[in-house]
């Protein structure tokens, strides 16, 4: 699209003057263009002088992020995506609310806001108790989150498509999508695969950790319980999500299922929620040819922030929250900056810097993850899932989802360029959703 813009510039200096009707052509083709491709567009805007193609490589460079405050002004201009979260289950759980900031709970819009998050895929999890009408569950979920729309309209909005997702990000309003964790929703009928899609459901986690009709899981072949990989069944679920344009998404699933998943699907697949287990050995964490994989494909995997996840014995080395431990002085820098993002994060970010908590699982762990995906495979194929609200113990720097900023002000430190953070922020992901889930 910069290309053709850049064209478009040229020519219009060229025919200045001469052919008018050429110039209103133009212009229609950029109004096009602009709509089309918001994001592109945000992004351009937030370099500053980008609106020259020309200064691209140099808006983009490490070296036009000057300082933290550089960083923290990308972050907030760019497409922040998280693609899988829980907050779904609190509700059903505890009645908690989307558009409150309730105490207890670690996401909702009013923290995704301050975290400079414009997207969340709500992940429909299923939990024990609803395993039999797993079905009916995941679909009262979906209900549960068009309420909130409804409830939040003015500044929530759920999308289905690619060009929905880019629609609402211009609105400036925050996007929401669906996903299932765990197949066990699709029952014993491969009807019900479109009819979750038609519910507003666009990935699916395959399994979660047991396994089911559709495969077996990570934790089940790692113990040596089962060991089948994809079912007939399961071949026909993702068979057919690949015809609809339901991204398969492999977080939770066992190597034999996942393998089975290469062989059974053509398009881009994502882990929505995954780390590496290159790093850290344990069964939810992605092995280096797995990740191979998904980038082959085009596909993205999405760091999870789960401590366990990012460190070996992570939940063993447990200590309590920085927020909690911090708290008068963070509500304090917060008040202070009475709305400047930018303004709040540079003293916070520097406040953790100055008073590092001693033990638990740290941002630079996480990163650890990031670092290694990027020497693999490139930075193309790497995302966000945090795991918010579903019990997770994040990083000490990351007590919740308004911390989203210390991510690129820590990719910075470590060399990461504005164009590379931007990837890792949402741009992957949304290449991954043009492919996969657009209109056409
Ligand atoms: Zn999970």
């Amino acid at each position: 699209m910069r290309f053709l813009k850049g064209n478009i510039n040229r020519k219009i200096k060229l025919l200045f003057g001469f052919l008018v009707l050429s110039i209103s052509l133009t212009f229609l083709v950029n109004c096009k263009s602009n709509k089309v491709d918001g994001v592109e567009e945000k992004n351009r805007v937030d370099t500053g002088s980008a609106k020259d193609t020309s200064n691209k490589n140099k808006t983009e460079s490490k070296d036009s992020l000057k300082d933290l405050s550089d960083v923290f002004k990308l972050h907030y201009d760019a497409t922040v995506i998280d693609t899988h979260n829980d907050f779904l289950y609190q509700t059903f759980k505890r009645g908690a609310d989307l558009g409150k900031r309730e105490s207890g709970i670690q996401s909702g819009l009013p923290r995704f806001k301050d975290g400079g998050v414009d997207m969340q895929v709500f992940a429909v999890w299923i939990p024990g108790s609803e395993e039999k009408h797993a079905y009916a569950f995941a679909i009262e979920q979906t209900e549960r989150l068009k309420k909130f729309e409804k409830e939040y309209s003015d500044i929530f909005e759920i999308a289905y498509y690619y060009e929905d997702a880019i629609s609402v990000l211009n609105k400036k309003k925050f996007c929401g999508m669906m996903g299932i964790e765990d197949g066990a929703a699709v029952l014993n009928d491969i009807e019900n695969v479109d009819k979750l899609y038609n519910a507003g459901i666009r990935y699916i986690g395959l399994t979660w950790n047991k396994s089911n009709r559709i495969g077996t899981s990570a934790r089940d072949e790692s113990e040596g319980r089962k060991n089948a990989g994809l079912t007939d069944f399961g071949r026909k679920v993702v068979k057919r999500m690949d015809e609809i344009g339901m991204l398969v998404d492999v977080s939770h699933s066992g190597e034999k299922t996942f393998w089975d998943v290469v062989e059974n699907t053509k398009g881009p697949f994502i882990a929505s929620h995954s780390n590496c287990y290159a790093l850290n050995p344990h069964f939810r964490n992605l092995k280096d040819d797995q990740i191979k994989a998904i980038a082959e494909r085009g596909g993205v995997i999405m760091i999870n922030f789960l401590d366990d996840f990012i460190n070996e014995g992570g939940k063993n080395t447990r200590v309590a929250s920085y927020y909690s431990k911090y708290k008068s002085e963070i509500d304090k820098m917060y008040s202070e900056n009475n709305g400047d993002m930018v303004a709040f994060n540079m003293k916070r970010y520097q406040f953790m810097k100055d008073n590092p908590i001693k033990g638990g699982t740290s941002l630079d762990d996480m990163i650890d993850h990031i670092d290694h995906i990027k020497a693999l495979v490139g930075v193309d194929y790497i995302g966000l899932g945090s795991d918010f609200d579903g019990g997770i113990i994040p990083p000490n720097e990351l007590y919740d989802a308004t911390c989203y900023p210390v991510i690129s002000a820590r990719l910075f430190e470590r060399g990461y360029t504005g164009e590379e953070i931007r990837k890792i922020l949402g741009l992957n992901f949304l290449r991954v959703l043009k492919q996969v889930c657009s209109k056409n």
